[in-house]
């Protein structure tokens, strides 16, 4: 995928996670509403995904717990 505020283009396993943070790093102060909108959601999930593994770091369907959540956004 492409950044839409450069040319930067990202294609590893993990772009969106890349792309995310290069968004934060880079162009947080020039995001559109609805980008910054949707940066500051997922930053929140991330920051409650990580929350909840270090609680929960022994059972195992914490990833499929998290993605049945976010299908629901
Ligand atoms: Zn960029």
């Amino acid at each position: 995928m492409k950044c839409n505020y450069c040319d930067e283009i990202f294609n590893d396993d993990d772009s969106v996670m890349s792309h995310f943070y290069h968004l934060g790093k880079n162009h947080y102060d020039v995001l559109t509403d609805e980008d910054r909108i949707i940066y500051d959601i997922r930053k929140k999930m991330i920051e409650s995904k990580s929350k909840y593994e270090s609680q929960k770091q022994t059972d195992g369907d914490s990833d499929l717990i998290f993605n049945s959540r976010n299908s629901e956004v």
